[in-house]
């Protein structure tokens, strides 16, 4: 038994590879009166005095600062409506699907999106890029009997974003299941080398290493209107010399920029592959079909 490997996933991290802000700032700040700076700095405290993990020291202190009247997960995503992104977003995920040929789809190959982020759920799935998005994976808060955020579900740090890699590559987005499950590689409706992965940045590095260890692809991000350029370096780092990534590429998601053209090659060129190997396929299983001349 084997499972029809035909679909391409391409998965991405959320602030700063689709967005150049950080989510909380750009729409959950300004809609609860929160100081970023003290925020943060609440939150470094946390981390460097007392040793929280990173995410949960922002999800404990997001919820001491609106302890006094907890928003609902739905009003989390009412705020997501308002975030922005790249250039060329949420328009590119349409368009990519013309570089499938009549030939890919002929034999099932099709495009899936994801993103998994460190960052909140609730507030990408409030976003307009969630229509084009098969499933988003990032923090999420339980709510009280009153349907109020009051305690973290689900914390995602930049390590643990691997395993959402290897829920898509088996298929178990379900979050109930378990993703250590045995399955076998012909099983796993997404192999790695039909998985894109597209970060920003050193908290990619443990999906950049994935990627590369199991025939993957991946692209490093940086925001080119950083006039710092450490958006740039990060990523020139990883490329020259951490050789975590072979491609790095400006955030511009608009038809014909240098990011485009990566993705989209990498994406004919998979497509073209899996098209191959089922003609081979195909050609094998009539040969060796007994009673056919
Ligand atoms: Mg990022």
């Amino acid at each position: 038994m084997s499972v029809p490997q035909t679909t391409i996933a391409v998965v991405y991290d959320y602030d700063q590879t689709l967005s150049p802000t950080y989510m909380q700032d750009e729409v959950l700040f300004p809609a609860y009166g929160i100081d970023p700076g003290s925020f943060w700095k609440k939150c470094q405290t946390l981390v460097r005095q007392d040793g929280w993990e990173s995410e949960l020291a922002y999800l404990k202190t997001l919820l001491d600062y609106l302890q006094m009247d907890p928003p609902t997960n739905r009003e989390l995503e009412k705020l997501g409506a308002n975030l922005g992104f790249y250039q060329g977003l949420p328009e590119m995920f349409g368009e990519l699907e013309e570089t499938l040929s009549p030939a890919h789809r002929g034999i099932g190959i099709r495009l899936e999106h994801y993103i998994v982020s460190s960052g909140m759920k609730a507030l990408i799935d409030g976003s307009r890029l969630r229509p084009f998005i098969k499933e988003v994976f990032g923090c999420e808060f339980a709510t009280d009997s009153e349907g109020r955020i009051s305690f973290p579900k689900r914390v995602i740090s930049h390590t643990q974003k691997t395993q959402y890699l290897f829920r898509i590559n088996k298929g178990l987005l379900d979050l109930s299941q378990d993703v250590n499950d045995h399955m076998p590689a012909d099983m796993r409706p997404v192999p790695f080398s039909n998985m894109i992965y597209l970060g920003d940045g050193p908290t990619d590095v443990p999906c950049f290493t994935i990627m590369k260890q199991y025939g993957g692809h991946a692209i490093a991000v940086y925001n080119n209107e950083d006039k710092s350029r450490n958006s740039f370096r990060k990523c020139y780092q990883l490329a020259a010399h951490a050789n975590r990534v072979k491609h790095i590429a400006p955030s511009d998601f608009r038809a014909g920029s240098h990011l485009r053209l990566i993705l989209e090659e990498m994406i004919v060129e998979t497509a073209d592959r899996i098209l191959r190997n089922r003609r081979d396929e195909i050609e094998d299983s009539r040969v060796s079909a007994p009673g056919h001349t």
